[in-house]
């Protein structure tokens, strides 16, 4: 059994692996988190909640206006003849406290105000007429139920309020407030180290020297791991050599919960990551059949998950959608941690002539007639980092098999957090 796991291992580093068998073993990995912390309101946007919140009261607490106004007994206004007017007993404005409302009166009363005991319909104030004894007469009949707002019509007493896994957004927030909730338990964001590895790398702001290019896998990273709601732990650059990387990754899995490099995962006399991470840890597998992005090592660093990403900026960007993003929004306890499909209509020829499952770069929009349109990037090579900055989709295309214009396809949504489409 044990060789048998050796021989499996062995060939996982050899052969390459397919996208879902590479996804299979990423997602088996035991990433659940179950470390939580108390987050105060203001500070809960974008984290992932741990507990189901219910709501301790009901929403409004009590019956009030929707309207300004007067509160009234219908039967009392249908029951007399037109133009009847009625003393106003009472004045009751928002955060006040009602008394019940005397027979043969009405209240005056405001938006948001509690409704007197005994009111059963609010009549709008432009329905009125206030004559010089400061007696009312209506011009519309009231209709019971009318410009009341329930007790609990918006949330009633126990009912969930936000649910374990789910990512809080304003509305949420703003829905968490209204039931007086003032911190709740959040799952406590992933630390992730990343740093880039290449010789050639220079930061904005740096003067470039010949044979020398701007580091961009640093700042997607950076951008995309705060975008996500995760703590960046930035490395900075690792130099081509291989003391460099062992202790840099050493390092790292002294700090972090994750490792995320960049570059060197190939076998030039350059690529020193691949080597160092077996050495200083273990490797899962490290070659998967995909389009760009086949150099892709997952394993782990003295028990800390590693990812190590192929440096080219197309395929860092793609690799980290594809395997870092899911495990990542797993391992921070997202409910929807997987990839948003939608089907889209595609407005262009292609066939994978390669061995590899292909992602082509491209836009989905939505037509005047509401369809989804997907189109292609122009530039498809895996060296053009406009690709992926200029698509809102990923187009999966598997090995041998082509999509035609008109025909529907399976488009996976790049965005952190859901759907990013623009309407033409
Ligand atoms: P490597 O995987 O290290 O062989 O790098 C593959 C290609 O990606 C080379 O052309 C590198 O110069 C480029 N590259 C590697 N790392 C980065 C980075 N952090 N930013 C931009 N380009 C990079
Ligand atoms: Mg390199």
């Amino acid at each position: 059994m044990q060789l048998l796991r050796c021989v499996r291992a062995a060939s996982c580093l050899t052969a390459m692996i397919s996208y879902e068998e590479a996804l299979q073993i990423i997602l088996s990995d035991n990433c659940s988190s179950s470390q939580t912390e108390s987050v105060s309101l203001p500070q809960s946007l974008g984290r992932y909640v741990a507990k189901t919140q219910s709501a301790c009261i009901n929403v409004p607490g009590y019956d009030n206006s929707a309207m300004d106004g007067y509160a009234v007994r219908a039967e009392e206004l249908a029951a007399l003849e037109q133009g009847a007017s009625f003393c106003v007993s009472q004045r009751i404005a928002a955060g006040s406290i009602a008394s019940p409302l005397k027979k043969g009166t009405v209240a005056r009363i405001f938006t948001g105000a509690m409704l007197p005991e005994g009111a059963n319909a609010v009549v709008l104030q432009e329905d009125t007429v206030v004559d010089e004894n400061e007696k009312v007469s209506f011009t519309e009949q009231a209709i019971k139920g009318r410009h009341i707002r329930l007790a609990g019509q918006d949330i009633r007493k126990d009912e969930p309020v936000v649910a374990r896994g789910q990512r809080l957004n304003p509305a949420d927030i703003g829905l968490l407030a209204s039931v007086g909730v003032g911190a709740l338990d959040c799952y406590r964001p992933q630390r992730v180290a990343f740093f880039s590895t290449g010789d050639e790398l220079k930061d904005p702001g740096e003067e470039l020297e010949p044979g020398q290019i701007y580091n961009s896998n640093r700042y997607f990273l950076e951008s995309s791991l705060r975008e996500l709601g995760l703590e960046p732990m930035d490395l900075g650059r690792c130099p081509d050599s291989a003391e460099a990387t062992a202790s840099m990754l050493l390092r790292a899995s002294e700090l972090a919960d994750c490792i995320v490099t960049t570059g060197g995962m190939s076998v030039g006399e350059e690529d020193y990551v691949l080597a160092q991470a077996k050495s200083v840890g273990s490797i899962k597998f490290w070659k998967i059949a995909i389009k760009p992005g086949k150099p892709v090592a997952f394993g782990d660093i003295k028990g800390v998950p590693f990812f190590g990403l192929p440096g080219n900026p197309v395929s860092s960007y793609v690799t980290f959608q594809l395997f870092v993003r899911p495990w990542l929004l797993r391992a921070m306890g997202a409910k929807n941690w997987n990839h948003q499909r939608i089907v889209a209509v595609s407005n262009f020829d292609f066939y994978n002539r390669g061995k590899r499952l292909d992602f082509l770069r491209g836009t989905a929009n939505v037509q005047s007639n509401g369809q989804l349109r997907v189109s292609l990037f122009s530039n498809q090579s895996s060296g053009v980092l406009s690709s992926i900055a200029k698509s809102n989709v990923l187009i999966p295309i598997k090995a041998g098999c082509g999509l035609r214009a008109g025909e529907s396809c399976e488009v996976i949504v790049l965005s952190a957090l859901g759907s990013d489409l623009t309407t033409v």
